[in-house]
């Protein structure tokens, strides 16, 4: 930078010497010329004065020292005295001296004098009238300004001066551009980083340039510093982010429902979460790194990880192990898999507990079984009974109305099981929604009693109905509700041998209705007590083998009953009669 102002700044300079130095000597040699042309004047007119007065009293011998003295003392080149062309009386050098006495008169005429500037001379030439004798001429000249002053010393000192201003300037622009050096460089290495330059190395400046390169210098370490210290803490926060994913991801596994181990070629555990302890009940830092064969003694999953291991196999094996005796402490499902890496052998074993899955699948069996059964019965009835009476050749009408009856009764039966399992069904799919009736208990037990009475008659059974005069309006299904009682007080008509008392309750306790339906009827066993609410469950008493029933009606009662936030429980003994009750609740604004 320095170089490429340094030069156009000297050639500057140089030119402004140059011209201020013309200007200046032609101004001196302007007003030198001025002032020598003045000098000129003046001496002659004072030569002329006292010439004029010289001649007139004919003393040319004083004229002539006086032009040789006034020549001397002024310096001219060149001073004379004529009274006509070639008639020289007095001159400067006297050999030149033409005319050695004046004559009376002599010419008069010759115009007004003049002042000429040739060669560096100045040239006067002043008329000198002399009265009643002629007009004389005074002649002089002198050396013109330069030439007086001594123009050439003047100029060897300004070209001097000017030299020395120029070499000054070289100096200090010799000094100044090593200053500039670093500067210079340190501008270059910044263009360099605009350009994209990165490298700290490539951009330090020699500090022998100046002070401004250490400084720089100084500046470009800070800088490797800062980037280091960035790049220390954007791997610090990669680090910490990618254990907070790993941190994630173990709560994540942990949070699954399904246990899982991860196990290595050397048979160890590397990973186990929370559900896998809580499977093979031990704790989690004895699951890791321990050998599977001490965590899992089933043969078959040690087989299939084996299998795994040695290559053999890429397939996931499905092993379920029954917990207990025969699965009373649950059922594990143990799913064994290669872990998709090419360059390691490694095996999961994923545990999940299937207990609940293989109850639904158990109960779905039985349901199934039960149903076909059901079905069946009746169905086989109807058909050997319609077959029977086909058959008849001459139709007895006795055999002929009883087998009617019996396939009457076995359709109702039919339908009466269909329509169980219908609403069981509709229940489960949450198909029925429950509607939001006023539930008058009173008006619905009435209704019974009078359903029920021809029934109690029949097989003379008192039927006694005990209700308090004020019975809270439910908010409720009207008939789900209705199917709950009907199915508790069928039930007591069903199991209450003749003879026997049947009594509907009612009490109002607070928050809930309660309903108990009472008999002095066969009795529940305790064993029987827990399952009679199982779908198809019948007790084992062998009385009621010729009562027909699908064991649904209570399982539905329940069901429906619970729906509405209550509840069905029984007390019983066998041969003294069994008491169920049902608890509705009371809505609040009707309590
Ligand atoms: P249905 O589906 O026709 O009602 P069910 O009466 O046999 O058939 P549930 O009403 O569910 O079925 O009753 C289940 C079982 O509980 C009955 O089979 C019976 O063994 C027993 N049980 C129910 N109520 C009584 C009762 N009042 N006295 C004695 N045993 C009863
Ligand atoms: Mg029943």
């Amino acid at each position: 930078m320095v170089a490429t102002l340094g030069a156009p700044v000297a050639a500057i300079l140089i030119v402004v010497c140059t011209v201020s130095w013309w200007w200046s000597l032609h101004h001196r040699d302007a007003s030198l010329d001025q002032a020598a042309e003045r000098h000129v004047n003046a001496v002659s007119l004072m030569i002329a004065e006292l010439a004029g007065q010289m001649i007139a009293s004919e003393d040319l011998t004083s004229l002539r020292r006086f032009v040789i003295e006034t020549s001397r003392q002024n310096n001219l080149t060149h001073c004379r005295v004529t009274i006509g062309p070639g008639q020289i009386v007095a001159d400067a050098e006297t050999s030149l001296i033409t005319t050695r006495e004046l004559p009376e008169t002599w010419s008069t005429g010759g115009d007004d004098g003049t002042v000429e500037r040739t060669n560096g001379q100045i040239a006067a030439r002043v008329p000198v009238d002399v009265a009643g004798r002629g007009r004389a001429w005074l002649e002089l000249s002198a050396p013109s300004g330069l030439a007086t002053a001594g123009g050439a010393t003047l100029e060897l000192g300004l070209a001097g001066v000017t030299l020395a201003a120029l070499c000054a300037m070289l100096l200090v622009y010799h000094r100044v551009r090593k200053r500039l050096s670093a500067i210079s460089h340190v501008r270059d290495a910044l263009f360099a980083v605009a350009n994209g330059e990165t490298d700290s190395g490539s951009l330090r400046v020699d500090e022998s340039l100046g002070p401004e390169a250490p400084a720089w210098n100084t500046l470009l370490t800070q800088r490797e510093e800062f980037r280091r210290q960035l790049t220390v803490q954007n791997a610090v926060q990669t680090v910490r982010s990618s254990t907070d994913d790993h941190a994630g991801l173990n709560a994540a596994c942990d949070a699954l429902p399904q246990g899982m181990l991860v196990i290595d070629e050397s048979r160890q555990v590397t990973y186990a979460n929370g559900a896998a302890a809580v499977y093979l009940q031990r704790s989690r830092d004895e699951l890791t790194h321990a050998l599977v064969d001490e965590l899992i003694e089933d043969e078959s999953i040690r087989k299939a990880i084996d299998q795994i291991m040695s290559g053999r196999s890429r397939q996931r094996s499905i092993i379920e192990l029954e917990r207990g005796e025969n699965g009373s402490d649950g059922v594990l499902r143990f799913i064994v898999r290669p872990v998709r890496r090419e360059d390691v052998a490694e095996a999961m074993v994923i545990i999940e507990d299937i207990t609940q899955q293989r109850i639904a699948e158990q109960s779905r069996h039985m349901f199934v079984t039960h149903v076909t059964h059901e079905l069946r019965t009746p169905l086989t009835n109807i058909l050997l009974y319609t077959d029977a009476a086909i058959d008849e050749a001459e139709p007895d009408p006795s055999v002929m109305s009883r087998s009617l009856n019996m396939i009457d009764g076995e359709a109702r039966r039919l339908e009466r099981v269909v329509g169980d399992m219908l609403s069981m069904a509709e229940i489960e799919a949450g198909a029925r929604q429950l509607q939001q009736d006023d539930v008058r208990l009173d008006v619905l037990i009435d209704q019974m009693e009078i359903d029920y009475t021809p029934q109690a008659q029949e097989k003379q059974i008192t039927l006694e109905f005990d209700l308090p005069p004020k019975i809270p309006v439910l908010c409720a299904d009207r008939d789900k509700v209705s199917l709950g009682l009907h199915n508790l007080l069928g039930n007591a008509l069903k199991y209450t041998p003749e003879g026997g008392t049947i009594r509907l309750e009612v009490t109002v306790d607070g928050q809930q209705i309660l309903v108990s339906v009472s008999d002095t009827g066969i009795g529940i066993s305790e064993e029987d007590q827990s399952h009679i609410f199982d779908r198809f469950y019948r007790a084992k008493d062998k009385r009621i083998t010729t009562i027909t029933g699908s064991g649904l009606g209570l399982a539905l009662a329940r069901e429906v009953i619970r729906l509405h936030g209550g509840d069905i429980t029984v007390e019983s003994e066998i041969d003294q009669g069994s008491v169920f009750t049902m608890s509705l609740p009371v809505p609040a604004e009707a309590a």
